[in-house]
């Protein structure tokens, strides 16, 4: 797919806006289809997006495109990078499902938001674990993932005892208590692995050309490189519950918890 290069990309840049990165907010926004695959599934490539592809343990956006000519909606089923871009994979064709937008079309894309919003308070309750978990534990992640709701997030860390799960979930709820703000920043590569702890994950993950580091601070508590979305404030996250813990090893302890108290009314 054709990119846009300039001065201030020392590397080749996607064509398509990618607002989910810089706005997690941001639920629709009006757009022209760039380009059209129909093979092996029916997908389009938009010039503005806020789906989010995917990645860092966070499951792809669904949701909707409606073109403006007609109202016609297709259904966003999932969405995904490649080459830099976010592809958009529609539904297959057939019932209420038309075969595919055009090349050109002005449509509006719309996630799924209460979905969406769930994986971002989930995401973010799994960056504050992570955080009390570094910062009284010493103890390193080493793997992760989520559903709206509920996730894991796998620790090197000999000592943990299901005593310590429950010091460990009444310590992230105080934390989440706190109201602590989450910002998100875009550093230069040097500013970004100037700071202490930066890269939590037992392997660095960032690959070795990289310009700019995207990273989310939890205010007082938590910084890490990341890709996902996540919540403005800890409240709106509301509380966890610890839902099991597991040893994976003598070393490796998985610790999965759930939301507590179901939807939140989002700020
Ligand atoms: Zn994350």
């Amino acid at each position: 797919m054709p990119r846009r290069t300039g001065p201030r990309y020392p590397f080749e840049v996607p064509r398509g806006l990618q607002l989910c990165y810089s706005d997690a907010y941001a639920r629709s926004v009006e757009a022209r289809v760039l380009a059209v695959e129909l093979e092996p599934a029916a997908s389009v490539v938009l010039d503005a997006t806020v789906f989010y592809p995917g990645g860092g343990g966070q499951p792809a956006d669904a949701g909707t495109i409606i073109r403006a000519a007609d109202g016609i909606a297709w259904r966003v089923r999932s969405a995904r990078k490649a080459d830099g871009e976010i592809v958009h994979e529609l539904e297959p064709a057939g019932g209420a499902n038309p075969a595919a937008p055009h090349e050109g079309d002005l449509i509006t894309a719309e996630i799924d938001w209460p979905r969406r919003h769930l994986l971002m308070r989930t995401h973010t309750a799994l960056h504050v674990l992570c955080g009390v978990v570094w910062r009284d534990y010493g103890a390193q992640v080493t793997g992760g993932n989520m559903e709206p709701g509920s996730g894991r997030m796998d620790f090197e860390f000999e000592r943990m005892s299901g005593e310590l799960v429950g010091e460990i979930q009444t310590k992230v709820n105080a934390e989440l208590a706190a109201e602590r703000d989450v910002r998100v920043k875009v550093l230069p590569r040097d500013e970004a692995f100037a700071i202490p702890d930066l890269i939590r994950t037992k392997v660095n993950l960032l690959p070795p050309g990289i310009a700019e580091v995207r990273t989310i601070e939890i205010a007082g508590l938590d910084i890490q490189a990341d890709g996902g979305t996540h919540v403005a404030n800890t409240r709106e996250v509301g509380s966890i519950q610890v839902t099991g813990y597991e040893s994976k090893g003598r070393i490796n302890k998985r610790i999965r918890i759930e939301l507590a108290g179901g939807e939140v009314a989002s700020a």
